[in-house]
């Protein structure tokens, strides 16, 4: 363990052996709430789609995901900000080419569950961007799982840069922060772990659950956002690396393949639709 000011940052190896033991393969995992987080509409979605499309607007769906484990509960990106859930026409942002909303505050959508945000003891994000770290000062209670590229450009002074509002996640910076390079174990029963798949950002991570009846799902983030993208291996040529985004879909296509994974894509309406919302759950 290591400290940089007063914020602990644990660093992987060092509890790599501290999670409980419980069956290997992952039957720690009880269940999994699929949460509305809001939506993205876009007047061009040749943006993520470079050359296709084009001119051509398009509904991208938001998703927070809540893992409920033997030894508790984890949160896997935070949505759009709950203050939005006010403004009923939605917020213009990115020059007006991208109106974001959110209907349901994640708060009010916890509590309906049972949860409060102080119950949530374990935390990550696909990465830092807005429509995924909206709620991220709810979750102080949390052990934060942060590949370290990703903590980087976080807490840089260059946060900005990679498109990222600070303001969204600046209390997070006192919170334990484990930090990762590649992989990291939560539970220490392999039935969720974090995965960097960078590429969107620097540290853009992916979250790997081992669902009791449904087996291994990855969930998305922004590797991918839509089923299209991912047959096809497109990435928006706005991504800080388009390069490394191929090469990690290349890279988890093989993980997926290897592991029988299905991928769950965050921002793909369609494929969504299909998958039971809270506060049904995924067993
Ligand atoms: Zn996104």
């Amino acid at each position: 363990m290591r400290r940089t000011g007063s914020v602990p940052i644990l660093a992987a190896a060092a509890l790599a052996i501290a999670g409980c033991a419980t069956t290997p393969g992952g039957s720690g995992v009880e269940r999994m709430y699929v949460i509305d987080c809001g939506e993205n509409h876009v007047k061009d979605v040749s943006r993520w789609t470079p050359n296709v499309n084009v001119g051509k607007p398009h509904v991208f769906s938001n998703h927070c995901y809540l893992v409920k484990h033997a030894q508790g509960w984890m949160l896997w990106d935070s949505g759009n900000a709950d203050r939005l859930a006010a403004m009923p026409d939605g917020l213009s942002v990115a020059g007006g080419t991208i109106t974001v909303f959110m209907k349901k505050p994640l708060v009010d959508s916890l509590r309906e569950l049972g949860v409060a945000p102080g119950d949530i003891r374990h935390f990550a994000m696909s990465h830092a961007h807005g429509d995924h770290s909206g709620n991220a000062n709810l979750f102080t209670a949390a052990t934060l799982y942060v590949q370290r590229a990703e903590y980087a450009a976080m807490f840089g002074p260059e946060s900005q840069k990679y498109g990222f509002v600070s303001g969204n996640y600046d209390k997070l910076r006192a919170s334990p922060a484990m930090i990762v390079d590649g992989e990291y174990d939560v539970f220490g029963d392999r039935s969720v772990v974090v995965k960097a798949a960078p590429g969107h950002t620097p540290g853009h991570q992916v979250l790997v659950v081992r669902l009791p009846k449904t087996g291994p799902v990855i969930l998305s983030g922004d590797m991918v956002h839509l089923q299209y993208s991912w047959s096809f291996r497109v990435v928006p040529s706005f991504n800080f690396d388009v390069q490394q985004s191929m090469a990690t879909i290349d890279a988890l296509k093989a993980y997926a393949a290897a592991g029988k994974a299905q991928l769950w894509i965050n921002h793909d309406k369609e494929q969504n639709a299909r998958i039971p919302k809270a506060p049904a759950f995924v067993q």
